[in-house]
């Protein structure tokens, strides 16, 4: 269910990273400035609200983009729809990373909060807005829509940033799998009261947030528990990825790039068994990281 490149607009590239905005965020744009035109004398001041909260919203993404690029995951992509903006992230699977990759969203309001503050301050000082009283009620907005951003990402509620926050956090001392279910749980919880939530204010919108959530948090917690399965798999002990140090599980649990068999390249040196390639490079199940077979073994790691 979430937004991808189809249906969207490619708008720009900055630092890496395309930037795309989906069609429906028209509609939404036009429904919301309509909304909002009521509130000025001029219908312009409507329309830059809109896009001020589409900077703030693509800032809070680029956030989560070059933090991810910074502890060596992938982000290249961020995409711009009704529900809010996704960035694209695969931050390497350690707690650490992720963590940084999701607080560094969030962390982008922050900054603004004091930023936009003073503008407001400087704006409400100047003679300017004697003249144009729309521009103190354009700042005072922009403030408070910066605020609801920051607030409501923190929720700590899965998929939202607080409750990813919460995962990573669990990480530590839970481990990649049972961190998620919790965050997951937690998230579906939280989900079902939003839903209350969107039917007793009769909100047709919060009702359509309310169940994204709750299918990514469902998608989450199946995503958890394939993990845990995976986890608890018996183990190749005298070796470990080079980049999570988890033991790879014991059996045929990778594919030969020939002939696309299963096999198990700790117990037969890399060879497939059904067709005799040689795999340069074994991937981690659990961090995805693919390194020489060589780099996997202990005893000549430690040596
Ligand atoms: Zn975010
Ligand atoms: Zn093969
Ligand atoms: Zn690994």
């Amino acid at each position: 269910m979430l937004p991808t490149k189809s249906g969207a607009l490619r708008l720009f590239r900055l630092w890496g990273i395309e930037v795309f905005i989906h069609w429906s965020w028209f509609l939404v744009a036009f429904y919301s400035i309509s909304t909002r035109v009521k509130s000025y004398d001029s219908p312009v001041w409507a329309a830059a609200e809109y896009f001020a909260l589409m900077l703030f919203v693509l800032m809070h993404e680029f956030g989560h983009s070059t933090a991810c690029r910074s502890v060596g995951g992938q982000a290249d992509q961020i995409v711009l729809w009704p529900l809010g903006g996704v960035a694209y992230v695969n931050p390497p699977q350690r707690p650490g990373a992720t963590l940084w990759s999701i607080a560094a969203g969030p962390l982008v309001n922050v900054v603004l909060v004091p930023v936009l503050f003073g503008l407001l301050l400087w704006v409400d000082r100047t003679e300017w807005v004697q003249q144009v009283p729309d521009a103190g009620r354009f700042f005072y907005t922009i403030y408070l829509i910066n605020f609801g951003l920051l607030i409501f990402n923190l929720l700590p509620m899965y998929p939202l940033d607080g409750g990813q926050i919460l995962r990573s956090v669990l990480w530590y001392p839970l481990g990649r799998a049972r961190s998620l279910m919790v965050a997951t749980i937690i998230g579906l919880v939280g989900g079902v009261a939003f839903l209350g939530y969107a039917f007793y204010r009769q909100s047709l919108w919060n009702g359509v947030m309310a169940f994204f959530l709750l299918s990514i948090c469902w998608r989450g917690l199946q995503e958890a528990k394939a993990i845990r399965k995976v986890e608890q798999l018996p183990r190749h002990d005298g070796f470990a990825c080079p980049e999570c140090h988890t033991p790879p599980p014991a059996g045929p649990y990778w594919r030969c790039r020939a002939c696309s068999q299963p096999f198990d390249p700790f117990t037969t040196n890399g060879t497939c068994p059904h067709c005799a390639t040689v795999s340069e490079i074994t991937f981690c199940p659990n961090c995805g990281a693919g390194k020489p077979l060589r780099s996997w073994d202990r005893s000549i790691r430690e040596a």
